[in-house]
């Protein structure tokens, strides 16, 4: 697919300096360096400025005061314009005075402004603010997220449960017990624009916002290709039936660590069971509904969300824009 990499979090064909991870001297001499900055991200949210139309994903240099609230170590993320540029979790700040218990989800519309920050910044989460991003921004911050998130939550040996280590500029843990060397991971999930003549099979998944409609999806198993992932899910999930499968994009998504497969699917039989357990409703939509629902005028259907790829592969459809 041409448009491929034009999907949110696509890419920005970022320098990641691979090559320093494990350069001591050079990484100590970077964080000294003035023209190194960092992304900061707070739970999960990075910091921003600006505001739609003009949001920038905020790179703070190495003495902020505000990096004195990071329990651990810098990761790398990369390189811009000769300059390195790493992120900071300062996850263990405490702000003062707010509700939150809405952390962590796409309805949580808080904000969190800390004050050593400058008014105009604050912490937002991503999927609030990733398509005012630049693509370069999204990839910084879809990184940040994604390997803050990893850490978070593998802070001991998964071989032999010893605490381990930090290491490759966050690109890695070592356990110092057992010796192994755990490195971050990334969930494949298939998702698919199921196509009959001039439909595409749509479900809904139970919470959802009343009426939306998306691209079935599901994790690809070990010992799977992507291909039967694909007609697995959609079996599983509809009762329908796929034959041949092709790739159309894919997108990191760092919530909290999957990479999504978008493919397509032609499907061989049109009759819909659905697996209740899995979703609420399936059904054929044909081009004009679903261009009266990206429209808002369609009465029961309201389509992915913007910046999932799942709206970037159904427009692309509705554009005949998939070759
Ligand atoms: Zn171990």
């Amino acid at each position: 697919m041409r448009h491929a990499e034009q999907v949110t979090f696509g890419g920005s064909d970022l320098d990641r300096a691979a090559e320093l991870r494990s350069d001591i001297p050079e990484l100590a001499a970077g964080l000294q360096h003035p023209d190194t900055r960092t992304v900061v991200v707070w739970r999960g949210k990075p910091l921003v400025s600006g505001c739609d139309g003009a949001l920038d994903l905020v790179r703070l240099p190495l003495d902020h005061p505000v990096l004195a609230e990071a329990r651990a170590e810098p990761i790398l993320l990369g390189r811009e314009e000769g300059a390195l540029r790493f992120a900071h979790d300062i996850s263990a700040w405490v702000p003062e005075g707010q509700d939150l218990t809405q952390l962590g989800g796409f309805s949580d519309s808080s904000e969190q402004m800390h004050p050593e920050l400058d008014p105009d910044q604050r912490f937002s989460e991503l999927r609030r603010v990733m398509t005012g991003f630049s693509p370069r921004d999204a990839e910084l911050a879809a990184s940040a997220k994604a390997i803050f998130a990893w850490h978070s939550i593998h802070g001991f040996c998964a071989r032999c449960g010893a605490a381990s280590d930090i290491a490759s500029a966050g690109w890695q843990r070592i356990c110092p017990s057992c010796g192994a060397h755990h490195f971050p991971r990334t969930d494949p999930v298939v998702i698919m624009l199921i196509l009959r003549g001039n439909s595409v099979l749509l479900g809904r998944s139970p919470g959802w916002p009343q009426g939306m409609y998306s691209c079935l999806a599901g994790f690809v198993e070990p010992g799977e290709t992507i291909e039967a992932a694909v007609r697995r899910e959609v079996f599983e999930e509809a009762g329908v039936q796929v034959g041949a499968v092709g790739y159309l994009a894919s997108q990191p998504w760092p919530f909290p660590a999957s990479l999504m497969i978008g493919c397509r699917g032609e499907a061989l039989s049109g009759e819909i069971n659905i697996d209740p357990v899995e979703i609420e409703d399936a059904r054929w939509v044909t081009r004009e509904e679903l261009a009266l629902a990206f429209a808002g005028e369609h009465p029961e259907i309201l389509p992915a969300r913007n910046g999932a790829i799942a709206h970037f592969l159904l427009r692309n459809w509705l554009a005949d824009t998939l070759d």
